[in-house]
């Protein structure tokens, strides 16, 4: 029986049989022990699964990601160190020396830097796009070597919302997959493979753990991508791999898993960015209670950006949920049921006035994180951007004024008075 959402986030993955731990066990163990060599090579020749080494897949791991490829509805799934290594991953197994990427131009700083710069210096290439480019503008950006679309469902820190279908209506007209970064709103909020993303992507570091305790990742493959279509464009894929005794991936895992098995296999084994059974163990925690808090993460945020809008001492405020916000339609059809917990606004008196505002705040505490149980907040002109003057913040997309608050899941009430009372400062 398939069950809903709710029930997924708290039992799929594991089912114990009986006498067995109603916890998913921590499996703490490098290594795993067989009776005969003959069985131990038959691991190492991808023609049995199993485990052997926990730098290549550990049960523990292994179960988590099976809960989050159950949320997201996909085929397999793979836990990573961190969302930066499931973002590396996820496109450096289908990228070489000599690929090319279409992104959105609107994501996460730190995966623009691994695009733009990183990856670059792989002789990987990049074009940006807005994610509000027309058709023709996202279908101008594609080149022969092109073999990825990327874009965020909630970019942080902008908010933009990205149009799924149509970034994978022309992901797929090119012969490549669509991979989304779904980090914000999360398998609650939105299920990429619904509209067509081939490939999803998070920082389970965030909403997914929500207690700020765990850094991971995770890459769910929806299992749709016909590589063997586009043999020319993805040779890792559909000719053989003479590091595993000529294993053809699509021959062996059909379409289903054949991205997944390669990057566990080829890439998990030269690149190691694998998530520990113990962070493992604390993502799930979070993960049982994910639909209750994403709940409480958007009603809280929503109160709180209306409140925000009417308010004085607030030039101007972005969120989705508002009527007349750039992105609220938008929203509404991929994320019906809510988006996320950020907000981002601006205050008045500029650089001065968002700090006094920071200084003042007493519920919510001054931290880089964002998607945690506690709201928190960061003004980026005097921490994370310092260094830039005003002009150059505004070249940077990131105003003097500009505050992102990551709203928790405390009482709505308290948070509204702790900002009211810090806008008083200003
Ligand atoms: N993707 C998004 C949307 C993020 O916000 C972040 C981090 O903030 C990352 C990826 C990177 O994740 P991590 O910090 O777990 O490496």
């Amino acid at each position: 029986m398939e069950y809903r959402l709710n029930t997924r986030c708290v039992q799929a993955g594991y089912t114990p049989g009986s006498g067995e731990p109603r916890q998913i066990p921590i499996i703490q163990s490098t290594t795993f022990k067989y009776d005969t060599s003959e069985d131990m090579g038959k691991l190492f020749d991808l023609e049995a699964s199993g485990y052997f080494y926990s730098r290549l897949q550990n049960p523990t791991c292994d179960m988590v990601a099976a809960k989050i490829t159950a949320l997201e509805g996909g085929a397999a799934g793979m836990l990573t160190s961190s969302g930066q290594a499931a973002n590396f991953f996820a496109l450096f197994n289908i990228c070489e020396c000599g690929s090319h990427i279409v992104a959105s131009s609107s994501i996460y700083g730190g995966t623009f830097n691994l695009i733009a710069v990183t990856m670059a210096k792989m002789g990987i290439e990049a074009t940006f796009v807005s994610p509000d480019c027309t058709e023709e503008e996202l279908s101008a950006a594609f080149k022969d070597n092109t073999r990825a679309v990327f874009g965020e469902t909630i970019a942080n820190p902008a908010l933009t919302v990205l149009d799924i279908e149509k970034f994978a209506k022309a992901a797929h007209a090119h012969g490549v997959p669509l991979i989304v970064d779904n980090t914000f709103p999360t398998p609650v909020n939105c299920r990429p493979i619904e509209w067509g993303a081939d490939i999803v992507v998070h920082s389970t570091t965030k909403y997914m753990d929500g207690h700020a305790t765990s850094l991971g990742g995770v890459i769910v493959e929806a299992g749709k991508f016909d590589w063997s279509a586009h043999a020319d464009k993805y040779p890792g894929l559909t000719t053989p791999d003479e590091t595993y005794h000529g294993v053809v991936y699509t021959e062996k895992f059909g379409i289903e898993h054949a991205y997944l098995a390669k990057a566990q296999a080829q890439l998990m084994r030269d690149l190691g960015l694998v998530q520990s059974p113990m962070n493992a163990f604390i993502t799930n925690l979070g993960l049982e209670s994910l639909h209750l808090r994403m709940k409480r993460h958007c009603s809280n945020a929503q109160a709180i950006a209306e409140m925000l809008h009417d308010h004085e001492k607030v030039s101007w405020i972005n969120y989705c949920g508002l009527p007349d916000n750039k992105y609220f339609d938008r929203a509404k059809k991929y994320m019906p049921g809510g988006s996320c917990g950020v907000v981002s606004f601006g205050v008045k008196g500029g650089r001065e006035g968002a700090s006094r505002f920071m200084s003042a705040l007493r519920v919510a505490a001054i931290v880089t994180h964002v998607a945690d149980a506690r709201t928190c907040v960061l003004h980026p002109a005097t921490t994370t951007h310092r260094q830039m003057n005003d002009e150059e913040l505004v070249a940077a997309g990131v105003s003097p004024d500009l505050i992102r608050l990551s709203v928790g899941i405390e009482d709505p009430n308290d948070l509204i008075a702790d900002i009211k009372n810090a806008l008083e400062a200003v």
